[in-house]
């Protein structure tokens, strides 16, 4: 299935000079991860910090003074940091850290809009060896006091609009002991006991810090992820991670130093660290990082003004961007652009042609999750993409197809997608839930949770999660955290909720509540439920849509049968109903 590199330069009119992998199948034959570790340059016991393989590593040669990124402020505003700069302001935050009795180990956690001070805290966090932990600041109470409580957090990075957003949850948190509040937009701020001041306090803090010695297998980064069952876990990862990031940032999003790189993805998900933080810094790349949201025509605005080289976003937003019209990519110039990636959720073969037609390159799927820290299965540069597949594993990565006895299926058939243990980015366990963590792996085998198959030449297909999460616009949301705000409701009895087909964002939650004594169904409650949720959790997490039902399908030990809320739901055959409550 190889191509030849000039071949592959005639099919894709703006391919880069070379790509850095350039013969999958001998790579992969022959690949060593102590050859990668070779490239990098602080995996020594003692020294492995993921700091400074991203930013200090740089200061000593040529790149000190580099661009790591330029940021764009929803109010136009641009900011520049040189590595050198970058070192100063993160070694400042550590030495705030450091003040305030943070340690080697400590939780910490980030919620913060998109701004610098959010990457300034996080390095410094890593710096000092404790464990960074980052919130998206769209949020709500519940959702941060999850996190916090499940992670006995000691210190919280915030905004003061952030702050009053989750005030009412602060006092339910006993482990934490400090507020650093980041007051970017300069308003007025009532700063309480617990409150630090960033910009009082950087201004004071020294420039220089030396690194925490930390060593490969010290915790670095916790990121929650939704399961079908229970509270969201912190997926944790080991400051060895930055292997598997550099790594593929090199060999899967083929970047390359002289590359501007822009990642769609918020730092309060994996794709936002992983590849908008480590892989592109630990190569020495130029980041372009973006406060807003998605908008159309300011995405290929950026493309354009910034000439954006090398840009990885999501399955949602292309799909966004082909409702936008044809005629819009055109109105910009994309021509810098070279290579494109997309991760997150099943990519449709329509969204791939249609970025060869709108702007001459095809998207290069991805797949990987938040527990392998770093992509495991990709589309590369050299190869000619089979549109709607995931790719073939990345070198070093061995992955495969089981049977519900987790043993391989031959080609062609359905299975359980797993990945044999081992590559260095694998989380190291799921936050105080060893069982949880160990009931992942059978038969020497990772269990991802998802089901696919493989083609005879080693392509993989996404067909499904084998449970019930749901993946709305790539974030994942766990039915149960749905479920359990739904009945804190004032009206709701019972609820359940299921993932609904969409075009557009893969799927949408969909609720199914029914009522106690005394509340009627209306318009107007189920307006007040779903603005209830949005506020508690997240707006993605909000149902969509929610059904009023007078009782809700339980088995007899009395669990919601969500699969067949779901086939009743999609006009489905009901399946084995044996367990259902008379
Ligand atoms: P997360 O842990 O939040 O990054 O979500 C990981 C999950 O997103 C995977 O287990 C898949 O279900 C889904 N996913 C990620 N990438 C892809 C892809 N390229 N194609 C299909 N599903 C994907």
């Amino acid at each position: 299935m190889k191509l030849e590199y000039e071949e592959l330069l005639k099919d894709v009119g703006k391919m880069s000079p070379k790509p850095n992998m350039l013969d999958y199948g001998d790579i992969y034959q022959n690949f060593d991860w102590k050859e990668i570790e070779g490239q990098l340059k602080s995996l020594d016991d003692g020294k492995a910090n993921m700091a400074y393989e991203c930013i200090d590593k740089h200061l000593e040669t040529e790149l000190k003074d580099k661009l790591a990124f330029i940021w764009e402020g929803l109010d136009g505003a641009i900011e520049k940091y040189t590595f050198a700069r970058f070192s100063e302001e993160t070694n400042k935050f550590a030495n705030l850290l450091k003040k305030h009795g943070i340690k080697k180990g400590d939780r910490v956690f980030v919620f913060l809009e998109r701004v610098p001070e959010l990457y300034v805290v996080f390095f410094g966090v890593l710096k000092i060896g404790a464990i960074i932990g980052p919130l998206f600041s769209a949020f709500g109470p519940e959702a941060v006091k999850d996190r916090l409580e499940d992670s006995g957090a000691k210190l919280l990075i915030t905004s003061p609009n952030l702050k009053r957003k989750v005030k009412s949850i602060l006092h339910e948190l006993p482990d934490l002991h400090h507020l650093v509040i980041v007051n970017k937009r300069g308003g007025p701020v009532e700063y309480e006991d617990k409150d630090i001041c960033y910009e009082k306090e950087m201004a004071e803090a020294s420039t220089s810090f030396e690194i925490e010695p930390t060593n490969r297998e010290d915790y670095s980064v916790m990121h929650y992820t939704s399961g079908t069952t229970g509270k969201p876990k912190g997926v944790v990862h080991a400051h060895q991670a930055i292997i598997g990031q550099y790594a593929t940032a090199k060999y899967a999003l083929d970047l390359k130093e002289d590359d501007i790189y822009w990642c769609t993805a918020d730092p309060g998900w994996v794709t936002g660290t992983s590849y908008g933080m480590f892989g592109p810094w630990s190569n020495g790349v130029t980041q372009i990082l973006y406060e807003g949201g998605f908008n159309a025509s300011k995405w290929y605005q950026i493309i354009q003004d910034y000439k954006v080289t090398a840009w990885y976003t999501a399955p949602t937003a292309i799909r966004m961007l082909m409702k936008a019209g044809d005629e819009l990519p055109g109105q910009y110039d994309l021509s810098r652009l070279r290579h494109i990636c997309s991760v997150g959720e099943p990519l449709n073969p329509e969204a791939v042609v249609w970025g060869e037609k709108a702007m001459g390159l095809a998207f290069h799927d991805n797949w990987w999750q938040t527990e392998t820290g770093a992509i495991m299965i990709a589309n590369y540069a050299i190869q000619n993409i089979r549109p709607g597949s995931m790719g073939r594993p990345f070198p070093g990565i061995q992955a495969d197809i089981l049977d519900d006895q987790y043993n391989p299926v031959p080609a062609g058939e359905e299975g359980q997608l797993a990945l044999k243990p081992g590559w260095p980015s694998m989380f190291r366990t799921y936050w105080n839930r060893e069982d949880y963590y160990n009931s992942r792996f059978k038969n020497d085998w990772y269990i991802t949770g998802d089901k696919a198959y493989k083609d005879e030449d080693g392509y993989f297909w996404f067909v499904g999660r084998a449970d019930d999460v749901i993946n709305t616009a790539g974030h994942l949301v766990g039915p149960f955290e749905v479920e359990s705000v739904l009945i804190q409701h004032p009206a709701v009895a019972e609820a359940g909720v299921i993932g609904k087909p969409d075009p557009i964002v893969m799927e949408v939650v969909k609720a199914f509540v029914s009522l106690k004594e005394g509340y009627v169904q209306s318009e107007q409650l189920r307006r007040e439920i779903r603005v209830f949720v949005k506020k508690k959790l997240a707006g993605w997490a909000c149902p969509r849509e929610i059904d009023f039902l007078d009782s809700l399908p339980k088995t007899r030990s009395g669990k919601i049968m969500r699969r067949l809320l779901k086939s009743r739901d999609l006009g489905l055959p009901d399946g084995d109903i044996s367990t259902l409550e008379d």
